[in-house]
């Protein structure tokens, strides 16, 4: 297929200029105008890419792409290594941020709640993007936990009773500790994001509504490679996901 044609669709399925966001969506590289092979990755690091280009991919898809809101807008770098790399080997760089965080089926949230066996019942939080739900029977924290650290493959930072019995959840991938007192004014048992900051810890202690850092890249592996997939199975393309372990 045309790599105009991806970019449409794309902006379509991911409804892209309905987001406020922090990083152009959609084509950010330029490469070869032909697709057949579509590699993905969460993040557009010089290993994803050098990976995904010895495999002959044409266009690399990634969560988190290039030129954000407040990073320098000088190419130079580590920005223009992974740059020349791709303009190099004529391949494009399509970037989904916001747009895939929230997409009801495909979206990060929307594929870690089926990850984690949670039913989505509502959304909160800036543009709807975090998910409110419930387990399919309740867990203790611990249990819980354990469950997350099966299917994330990381061990969970978590901060609450481990014999807490959880079955009302909430849940944003990435970095979205932000969103952690709307989960509990939300009645929510438990909140699952990416990351922890400082303050995370008082407000579970204090209020007994758990806290779950489960990896940023963790949380939003599942994301890209479910547009990736449905895109190849559309299209006819063959597609492979990239994973570059990361702790955080
Ligand atoms: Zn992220």
């Amino acid at each position: 297929m045309l790599l105009n044609e991806l970019r449409d669709y794309n902006a379509s399925l991911l409804q892209t200029s309905q987001f406020k966001d922090y990083c152009p969506n959609g084509v950010q590289v330029e490469g070869r105008a032909e697709l057949r092979r579509i590699a993905t990755g969460v993040t557009a690091s010089q290993q994803v890419l050098d990976e995904a280009i010895a495999w002959g991919a044409d266009a690399v898809l990634v969560h988190h792409g290039y030129f954000w809101r407040n990073e320098e807008a000088t190419v130079v770098g580590i920005k223009k290594r992974r740059i020349a790399q791709l303009l190099r080997n004529d391949v494009s760089l399509l970037a989904y941020h916001l747009p895939l965080d929230a997409h009801a089926e495909l979206g990060n949230n929307a594929q870690l709640g089926k990850l984690l066996d949670l039913t989505g019942q509502g959304r909160f939080g800036d543009q709807d993007i975090a998910w409110l739900g419930s387990m399919a029977q309740p867990l203790t924290l611990q249990q819980f936990s354990k469950l997350t650290a099966e299917k994330l493959l990381r061990m969970p930072q978590v901060i609450g009773d481990a014999g807490k019995t959880i079955r009302r959840v909430a849940w944003c991938s990435g970095g979205a500790q932000g969103y952690f007192e709307e989960a509990i004014a939300r009645g929510a048992d438990a909140y699952i994001t990416g990351e922890i900051s400082e303050q995370c810890f008082h407000l579970a202690n204090e209020t007994g509504v758990a806290f779950i850092a489960a990896g940023h890249h963790a949380t939003e592996r599942y994301g890209i490679q479910a547009l990736g997939r449905h895109l190849a199975e559309r299209f006819g393309l063959e597609h492979r996901f990239f994973d570059q372990d990361n702790p955080v």
